[in-house]
């Protein structure tokens, strides 16, 4: 982003004045109660959860309508002062936080928090931006309806949030991630116009599908403001086991067998090993382990039904059942109530709360297609433990969309720098993973983390696009400019 400035007067001068002008004309629209800029007011908006980032900002903005959004994005695109779209802030990848020059102003929906209409008869819900994800889940839950998207940050991320990350979760494998959940949008452009995408309808071959520009776009080419979703019957029959397995390979298979016995009816299948087991029980005082032993890897699955009629019982058994006749499974436990059920679950949870009692990690979230995780993971690993032979992998996640969270825990003896070997080890597995062809972000989105990485993984005719695309949306590069498009060297 750059200030052009006239002649004889600094360039940082002149950014501070305009930037002085904007910030006033924005607290005119959204009025007295629409801005924050005390820094303790505006302390949590400028750094992510981790702290691995921190920003500045001449304002933080809080409108209430998409009016008032349009009317910010008009005057800062005028004054070309940056705007960076902030949700809840729950992103892990620096996507949300302020530049450090302080010349830009802060965008956050968080009084944009309207359930505009549920519709049962259309299986449909229209949101303003701002909401929390889990206040839509209980809108829908009112209506006896769905809506699937769950992931840790439910409490406090905002619908405008999981669509810029395209976020997904443990349901994908059944519901799809925020793009298959996501009917119509309502966008404020760079430039300040609304762009009213936000239709109901589940057909629409009218040319381009423009919502799908603005997901997982991480606020660089649209502000959203609005968001028609879709729902779902909701379960009210669910089932679940805990297996464990010889190999990865019949982790693959016994998704594979899974899918074609339960039809769609299979919601989520996690897979853990056994380390991953270990860390959670040596480390989280509340965990059971449903099956000790030494079992090399672990999945968690669970069917779930809008009928009650007992089918999906007895579906499971008989998929168990043919799972340890062709030698796929070791063992099973299957929870015969809701407590028991929440003790596997817990198991899974606990293993994501354990990795910091083991000390630092580096942490990957890639996928690859389904069918190479058998590979994948043990390729990664022996590759990283040929760099520091001490270093100890820990690979596990959402099976069923190719989703690996492939994290490296410390060596046990780690001096405190550890973490410098991460452009060691980012090298090392990308490389792994795009000869996969899989992809450097399976969830969290690219932000500052993995911007300069996109820039060797992806092809320079992909880069090409991309930026025509935000030059065509975004020609004086306003939106959240230094995030996700790589720095042309
Ligand atoms: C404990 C925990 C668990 C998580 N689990 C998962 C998981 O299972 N699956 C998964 O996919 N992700 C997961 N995440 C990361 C996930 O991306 C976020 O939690 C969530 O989707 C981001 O929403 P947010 O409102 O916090 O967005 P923010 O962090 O505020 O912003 C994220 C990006 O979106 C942009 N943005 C925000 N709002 C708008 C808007 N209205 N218009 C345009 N751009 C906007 C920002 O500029 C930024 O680039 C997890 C995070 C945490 C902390």
């Amino acid at each position: 982003m750059s200030y052009v400035p006239e002649a004889g007067i600094e360039q940082a001068t002149l950014a501070e004045q305009s930037l002085q002008s904007v910030i006033n004309e924005i607290k005119s629209v959204v009025g007295p109660s629409g801005w924050l800029s005390a820094d303790a007011d505006i302390a949590p908006y400028l750094c992510e959860q981790r702290g691995l980032y921190r920003g500045s900002t001449g304002l933080v903005v809080r409108p209430t309508t998409t009016q008032q959004v349009s009317k910010v994005m008009t005057i800062c695109s005028r004054a070309n002062v940056p705007v960076i779209p902030q949700g809840g802030n729950t992103g892990l990848c620096g996507g949300a936080v302020p530049p450090a020059d302080g010349l830009n102003i802060v965008l956050c929906l968080s009084r944009m928090r309207s359930i505009r209409s549920v519709d049962p008869g259309n299986f449909t819900i229209t949101v303003d931006a701002g909401c929390i994800l889990a206040e839509v889940q209980q809108a829908a839950d009112q209506h006896d309806r769905l809506f699937p998207l769950s992931l840790g940050a439910e409490g406090s991320c905002q619908i405008g949030g999981n669509l810029s990350t395209n976020a997904g979760g443990m349901q994908v494998l059944r519901y799809g991630n925020m793009r298959e959940l996501t009917l119509g949008l309502e966008v404020v452009l760079a430039d300040g116009r609304v762009l009213d995408c936000l239709r109901a309808l589940r057909k629409d071959n009218t040319g381009y599908d423009l919502k799908q520009l603005f997901i997982g776009a991480e606020g660089t080419l649209g502000v959203i403001t609005g968001a028609t979703l879709r729902l779902f019957p909701k379960p009210v029959s669910v089932t679940t086991a805990y297996v464990s397995l010889p190999t990865l390979q019949s982790v693959i298979s016994l998704l594979s067998l899974s899918r074609m016995k339960t039809g769609d009816q299979l919601t989520a299948f996690e897979f853990m090993p056994r380390f991953g087991v270990d860390i959670a029980v040596r480390n989280i005082h509340d965990i059971r382990d449903p099956l000790p032993g030494e079992a090399d890897w672990y999945v968690l699955m669970e069917l779930s039904s809008s009928v009650n009629d007992g089918h999906l019982d007895i579906m499971l058994e008989t998929l168990l059942e043919d799972a340890l006749e062709a030698g796929l499974i070791i063992d099973a436990a299957v929870a015969s109530n809701d407590s028991q059920r929440a003790a596997m679950w817990r198991v899974r949870e606990a293993l994501v709360e354990a990795q910091k009692f083991e000390g630092a990690s580096i942490k990957f979230d890639v996928s690859v297609p389904v069918m190479s995780i058998p590979e994948f993971i043990p390729e990664a690993s022996q590759a990283c433990l040929e760099v520091l032979p001490s270093v100890r992998p820990l690979a596990f996640g959402h099976c069923g969309d190719g989703n690996v969270h492939f994290n490296l825990a410390a060596p046990v003896d780690d001096d405190g720098r550890f973490g410098n070997w991460t452009p060691v080890f980012n090298t090392v597995v990308f490389d792994i993973v795009e000869k996969y062809r899989g992809s450097i972000s399976a969830e969290h989105g690219i932000g500052l983390t993995k911007r300069e990485a996109l820039g060797v993984y992806k092809s320079d005719i992909e880069l090409d696009v991309m930026r025509a695309i935000k030059a065509a949306l975004d020609p004086l590069n306003t939106l959240n400019p230094d995030k996700v498009i790589p720095i042309r060297l």
